[in-house]
C-alpha cells in the first residue's frame, strides 16, 4: 500500500516537474525574442529628499509586457535572464534606454536629478561592464554624474577584489555607486569602508515592520549610524506609512523611496512629479497608489 502510495507521488511531482520545466523553457524562448520585439519597457520610481521632498533621483524597474501573459515583473524572469545569460543584452538594453531618457529630461526640463539602474551580479562579472557604461553614456551625451548605478551588497561581496576594480573604475568615470538591498548581505566594515559608493539603500524588509518591531527599528538606527559616519547618503526604500517616513525622517535618513510618495510610473509621469511645487501635499501629482499603469 505504502508502495503504491508512493509510486502515486512520483508520479505526480514527475507530471508537475514536467509541466514546469516545459513552462520554463517556453518562458526561455520567450525571453530570447522578447528584445527584438521591443517587449521591455522602463518604469521609473522616484526618490525624494527626506527633509524638502525635492525629487532626487528616479530609479529605472524592467518590465516585460508579454503578449499573452501580460505585465511580467522583473522577479518572475530576471532569474532567468541572469541563469541563460541573457541579461547581459537586456541589462545593455536598460541602461541605454535610461540614459536615453535621463538625456531627453536633462535636455528637455534641464532635470538634475539622476536616473539608477539596477545591475545584476551577471553583468558585474563581465569584463566590458565599464567600457560597455562608457559608450553608452557618450552615445546620449549624458554626463556621468546623472547616472547611479545600484548594486546589491551580495552582488558587490562576491568577489571583493572585482567588485572594488569595477567600480574605482566607474567612479572614476563619474559614475556613482549606490548599494542595494543593505542590510542582506554580508558586508564586512572594512570593505564597506573602501567601497566607492555614495549611497546605501536598507533593504525594504526592515522598513515594513520598523513601527512594531523593535529590532528592525534597532537595525535601522544602526545602519543610518554608519552610513552617516562613512558619509554616505541614506536612502529607504519600501516606505508606506507616515509613521515609517517620520521615523526615518528623524533618524536622519536622507532620502525616501516608497508607494507613499510613488509607485514606479511612467517617464511622463515622472516629468509631472518634478514639476509639480516641492512644498505641500505632494496628492496633486501622486499618480496611481494601487495600479502600475503602462502606457
Ligand atoms: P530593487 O532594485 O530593490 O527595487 C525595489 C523593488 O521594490 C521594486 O520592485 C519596486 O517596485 C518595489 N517597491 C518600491 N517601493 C515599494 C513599496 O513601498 N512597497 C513595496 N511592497 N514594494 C516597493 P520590482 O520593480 O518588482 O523589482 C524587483 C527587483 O528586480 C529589483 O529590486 C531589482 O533587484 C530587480 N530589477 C528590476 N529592474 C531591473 C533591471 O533593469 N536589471 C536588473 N538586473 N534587475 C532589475
Ligand atoms: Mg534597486
Ligand atoms: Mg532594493
Ligand atoms: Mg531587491
Amino acid at each position: 500500500h505504502a508502495k503504491a502510495l508512493g509510486r502515486d507521488r512520483y508520479c505526480f511531482f514527475e507530471a508537475s516537474m514536467n509541466a514546469n520545466a516545459q513552462e520554463q523553457m517556453q518562458l526561455v524562448h520567450d525571453l530570447r525574442r522578447a528584445l527584438d520585439r521591443h517587449e521591455f519597457v522602463l518604469m521609473y520610481q522616484p526618490k525624494f529628499d527626506a527633509v524638502s521632498l525635492a525629487l532626487t533621483g528616479v530609479e529605472a524597474l524592467l518590465r516585460w509586457r508579454h503578449p499573452e501573459r501580460g505585465l511580467v515583473p522583473p522577479d518572475q524572469f530576471i532569474p532567468i535572464a541572469e541563469k541563460t545569460g541573457l541579461i547581459v543584452p537586456i541589462g545593455e538594453w536598460v541602461l541605454d534606454e535610461a540614459c536615453r531618457q535621463m538625456a531627453f529630461w536633462r535636455e528637455t526640463m534641464n532635470a538634475e536629478w539622476t536616473v539608477a539602474v539596477n545591475l545584476s551580479a551577471v553583468q558585474f562579472g563581465h569584463a566590458d561592464l565599464v567600457e560597455m557604461v562608457g559608450a553608452t553614456l557618450s552615445r546620449h551625451h549624458l554626463d556621468a554624474s546623472y547616472l547611479m548605478l545600484e548594486v546589491t551588497e551580495s552582488t558587490a561581496m562576491r568577489d571583493v577584489d572585482n567588485s572594488m576594480l569595477i567600480l574605482d573604475r566607474l567612479t572614476d568615470m563619474g559614475v556613482r555607486i549606490s548599494i542595494d538591498d543593505f542590510g542582506t548581505g554580508y558586508s564586512s566594515l572594512l570593505y564597506l569602508k573602501r567601497l566607492p559608493a555614495s549611497e546605501l539603500k536598507i533593504d525594504r524588509g526592515f522598513v515594513r515592520d520598523l513601527a512594531t518591531d523593535a529590532e528592525d527599528a534597532a537595525i535601522i538606527t544602526a545602519i543610518v549610524a554608519l552610513g552617516r559616519s562613512l558619509h554616505l547618503n541614506i536612502v529607504a526604500e519600501g516606505v508606506e506609512t507616515e509613521v515609517q517616513q517620520a521615523f526615518l525622517t528623524r533618524l536622519g535618513c536622507g532620502s525616501l523611496q516608497g508607494y507613499l510618495f510613488g509607485r514606479p510610473m511612467a517617464p511622463e509621469q515622472i516629468a509631472e512629479a518634478a514639476l509639480a511645487p516641492s512644498s505641500g501635499s505632494q496628492d496633486d501629482w501622486r499618480p496611481t497608489r494601487g495600479v502600475e499603469v503602462a502606457t
